[in-house]
């Protein structure tokens, strides 16, 4: 489902991902660990195409994009940007509008749909991350865990191939990340791809396929959950999992 083939990406003179080589089947989670200014969030933003790697290649489904100093083909990064649905740590819903509004803006403008038939769709959406209750609510009248459930069924309006979360639970209350994992832990279950960037390691163990630790713009290690979590075998990966007990 997508290959990443030696991706760099420089902020100015700064370089924050050095060479970043990985796949991610269909149907896989992979999760992105590793310390605080790894390039994780860069990594993640560089999939939807909201950051443009300098050089490198992303390859999603059948289409394929190579990052150069020299110019690529605009509508090229359109098509590779639609793989993708991007859920953020700061949930980023419309203030004025309500829930099901947000859900719809997208859909509305992006496919020929009928606004009835979205609504169904969003109905079902917002039925299944527990938020149906609440679809006619504004933003502020919610709470983190609910408007982030919102913003979730938000991506998913779209059908992406591809689910990208950035920490999706690092702005909640403790008492709501439990309410936001288990609406991810269930799309996992159904079989959808997602690359989850996360500091919730009991959540990585029972979710990942494969655990990605990023260091210093490096994959430092890949593999199993059980191997890279409980059983690193780099330095760098057992000092960061130590600090985080
Ligand atoms: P992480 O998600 O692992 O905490 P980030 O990807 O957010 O790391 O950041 C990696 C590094 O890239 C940091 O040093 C950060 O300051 C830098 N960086 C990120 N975005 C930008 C930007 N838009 N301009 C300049 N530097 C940036």
């Amino acid at each position: 489902m997508i290959d990443v083939i030696n991706l760099k990406k420089s902020f100015d003179n700064t370089t924050v991902l050095e060479s970043i080589n990985f796949s991610v089947k269909k149907g896989e989670v992979v999760c992105l660990i590793g310390p605080s200014g790894s390039g994780k969030t860069t990594l993640l933003r560089c999939l939807n195409l909201l950051e443009i790697p300098n050089s490198g290649a992303i390859k999603m489904g059948d289409d394929q994009l190579t990052f150069s100093e020299r110019k690529f083909k605009k509508n090229k990064l359109l098509t590779l940007r639609k793989y993708s649905g991007m859920v953020f740590q700061g949930f980023h819903l419309f203030p004025h509008k309500t829930v099901m509004e947000n859900i719809i803006e997208a859909p509305l403008i992006v496919k020929k749909q009928s606004k009835a038939k979205l609504i169904k769709q969003g109905e079902q959406l917002l039925e299944k991350v527990g938020m149906i209750d609440h679809k006619d609510k504004y933003p502020d009248s919610l709470s983190g865990g609910q408007q982030q459930r919102a913003a979730i069924a938000r991506a998913l309006m779209m059908e992406p191939a591809i689910m990208l979360f950035d920490e999706p639970t690092s702005a909640l209350d403790p008492q709501l990340v439990r309410e936001v994992l288990k609406v991810i832990e269930g799309l996992a279950k159904e079989g959808q791809t997602m690359v989850i960037v996360t500091h919730e390691m009991n959540f990585a163990r029972r979710v990942a396929d494969k655990v990605l630790f990023i260091d210093g713009g490096f994959i430092v290690e890949e593999g199993p959950p059980e191997q890279v979590l409980d059983n690193p075998s780099h330095k760098q990966t057992k000092t960061f999992l130590q600090l985080l007990d």
